[in-house]
């Protein structure tokens, strides 16, 4: 009874008189949903299915741990790599793809809690050369462009050749794949999708023609591989987005597919976010994420928005 009474206040997490279905709830449904996301999955990530059964029955519960081990709450690179590039962005009002590389730089010298191979390869390579990009490559075939590339969709909302351009010029910093280049340009399309008030059954459509012209991401039947590489990534983020109705169950589905399942959780919260909008995100969730996290989401979100809105084209 005390805790449905508590869990009806308003959220201290978010802003006082966020209107539901608004643009600011959509687009902070979406930021906390993938920072929910990675919070609840890095507990799980690389575990099998089966070993996420032995331990957890069915794993639901914010409850850190994991190999890094986490505090309850506590997110890792999918979030934290997200809100260095939206800094870098706010910073340059607008673009500056060395500002960018030098928030990734910061990031990283700030002693991250993870991070990944080709991140931390292409970072070095721009403190050994300066470059922005390094040469295409299949070992550059992971999730790490895709999961980090949020503000730049809420920066150019209203600007689609620069969502396209800014959002190749990030990921090839550390991720220069055609595969990488097609998943975080469809799922920054239904991101926007969802922003401008799309359902996710409007997404559906423009998943089903990017898999008929990429076929290796072909999800149905669901292979059931939630690897790192962005093949497997996207087809457990597609699994679990369209097969399940509401953000709790698509969340859930996804962490305990184990593996690399901070992102794709993230990746499924930032999309099942944008469509249930904040206000509906799921309390015991939303209120055990780090507090200084929400924070500077809802900062960042609001700040990016304000942008978007101003170099509208
Ligand atoms: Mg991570
Ligand atoms: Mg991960």
């Amino acid at each position: 009874m005390l805790d449905a009474l508590l869990l009806r206040r308003p959220s201290p997490v978010l802003p006082a008189g966020l209107a539901p279905g608004s643009l600011l709830d959509r687009a902070l449904g979406a930021y906390l949903g993938l920072a929910i996301g990675d919070a609840l999955g890095a507990t799980v990530e690389f575990m099998t299915p089966r070993e996420i059964a032995a331990k957890h029955g069915v794993h639901r519960h914010m409850s850190g741990g994991g190999w890094l081990k986490l505090a309850p709450g506590q997110v890792t690179d999918d979030t934290t790599m997200s809100l260095a590039l939206g800094k870098a962005i706010l910073e340059a009002d607008g673009w500056c793809m060395r500002a960018v590389a030098e928030a990734f730089v910061a990031w990283l010298r700030g002693k991250p809690v993870d991070c990944g191979n080709t991140c931390r390869r292409g970072i070095r390579r721009y403190m050994a050369d300066g470059s922005h990009a390094g040469p295409a490559g299949d070992g550059d075939a992971g999730n790490g462009a895709v999961m980090r590339n949020l503000p730049v969709v809420l920066a150019t909302l209203h600007d689609e050749p620069a969502f396209e351009a800014r959002s190749l010029a990030q990921a090839h910093f550390t991720h220069h794949n055609a595969l990488s280049d097609a998943a975080t340009l469809i799922c920054g399309r239904l991101l926007r999708r969802l922003l401008h008030g799309g359902r996710l059954a409007d997404c559906r459509p423009l998943a089903d023609a990017f898999v008929a012209t990429h076929p290796q991401f072909r999800f149905q039947p669901y292979p059931g591989r939630a690897s790192g590489y962005v093949v497997d990534t996207l087809q457990t983020v597609f699994h679990f987005t369209f097969g399940e109705a509401g953000f709790e169950a698509a969340l859930i589905g996804a962490v305990n597919r184990g593996d690399d399942a901070d992102t794709t959780a993230a990746l499924v919260g930032m999309l099942h976010g944008a469509q249930c909008g904040a206000g509906a995100l799921p309390r015991q969730w939303l209120d055990k994420l780090d507090r200084d996290i929400a924070a500077a989401i809802v900062a960042q979100t609001t700040a990016l928005l304000a942008l978007a809105a101003r170099q509208r084209r």
